[in-house]
């Protein structure tokens, strides 16, 4: 067969160890003789899954006592207003970097709950940069940040910005979470979809520090409150089992790797090598503000937009999967989620390179 490679943006690239490891599990989990998809939940089997996956994302993330790890239904977007519901009352304002689409979303499901004080915007720049300066009002709640935006490419590169806010802080850390080291002690709340760095779609990871929770008004639903999935250890239902384990793989995986430091270490070198590829060559440029590229999406655009098609048929005969731009943006978005080897993204610099030669 010939070599794929994937640089969708979500779904995306897993391990190839996790797939091989999770379709053995599929005919037979852990020599129990059942698969992993009608093995009950509340099992010791299944509950040692879920203590491997709590206990390494601690260890990964270098968490202290206080903060709690859940693995939820809904995707991120669910997080979008769950974080709203248990955080903030209907009087109160919660702060909000505006710094592309998935931001506004959760920016507009904020608004269904409290005052939404958007503290800064990179909308003028078409979410192009990000915003450098911002006033935070002391009386917030919260700050939410997305980490990395994943649809136009960029990335806040230094959070101590953040850290020296003075209100709890919340982040949407979807595209690149456990890609690159963070003191993720500084956050209140962190939430990430697993289908772009941590496993497959269907489960959300959150971490949170419970000194947050309990302090709004409104009655929640049972399953809307962080709380109820702490006590009951992410079991409170039935949980995604199958997006529970294969997260537990990758997790397990990364530690292989040597942890976050020595993955972000690879994630520099594949960034840096495709941003001075897009840098090197004319018939390229980056879309997304230097100082702000983010190193899990690489956004560009081909400088004559007749040549855009080819170029992607170019990468279609070449295995190079899911290099289109997302719809709202065009050009191109390659994708380098840990999973992602510096081979993988050689080889498409070379395909880069030669293909900017022949049209000269
Ligand atoms: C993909 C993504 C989301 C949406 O995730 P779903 O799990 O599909 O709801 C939210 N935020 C960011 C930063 C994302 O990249």
């Amino acid at each position: 067969m010939k070599t794929i490679y994937n640089f969708n943006a979500g779904p995306s690239i897993l391990p190839k160890e996790v797939f091989e490891e999770a379709s053995q599990a599929i005919l037979n989990f852990n020599n129990t003789g059942l698969s992993i998809l009608e093995l009950g939940h509340r099992t010791d089997t299944f509950q040692a899954v879920v203590d491997e996956a709590v206990a390494l994302v601690k260890e990964l993330m270098k968490l202290d006592d206080r903060h709690e790890v859940l693995f939820l239904h809904g995707g991120a977007s669910t997080q979008f207003f769950q974080v709203p519901m248990n955080l903030l009352n209907d009087n109160e304002v919660a702060a909000y970097t505006d710094t592309g689409v998935w931001s506004s979303k959760a920016i507009k499901e904020g608004r269904l709950y409290g005052h939404v004080e958007v503290v800064c915007s990179g909308k003028e720049s078409g979410y192009h940069a990000l915003p450098k300066q911002f006033n935070v009002p002391k009386t917030a709640k919260y700050l939410h940040l997305t980490t990395n935006n994943t649809i136009h490419g960029t990335q806040w590169q230094d959070l101590q910005l953040f850290y020296d806010a003075g209100v709890p802080l919340v982040a949407d850390m979807s595209s690149d979470i456990l890609s690159r080291v963070v003191d993720f002690n500084q956050f209140d709340l962190i939430y990430a979809g697993a289908q772009k760095n941590v496993g497959a779609a269907g489960v959300n990871m959150v971490v949170v520090n419970p000194e947050i929770l309990g302090k709004v008004d409104r009655k929640l639903p049972t399953m809307m409150d962080y709380r109820n999935h702490i006590e009951n250890g992410s079991l409170l239902n039935t949980p995604p089992v199958f997006a529970f384990y294969i997260c537990m793989l990758t997790l397990r995986w990364l530690k292989r790797q040597g942890g976050v430091a020595a993955i972000e270490k690879i994630n520099n070198e594949k960034a840096a090598l495709l941003y001075d590829t897009i840098d090197s060559l004319p018939a390229f440029k980056g879309t997304a503000a230097r100082e702000d590229r983010s190193k899990m999406n690489v956004s560009f655009v081909i400088e004559d937009p007749a040549l855009e098609k080819e170029f992607l048929t170019l990468c279609k005969e070449n295995g190079m999967v899911g290099v289109k731009g997302h719809r709202s943006v065009g050009g191109f978005r390659v994708s380098l989620y840990n999973a992602m080897s510096l081979q993988g993204v050689q080889a498409l610099t070379s395909l880069m390179t030669d293909f900017a030669k022949k049209k000269g």
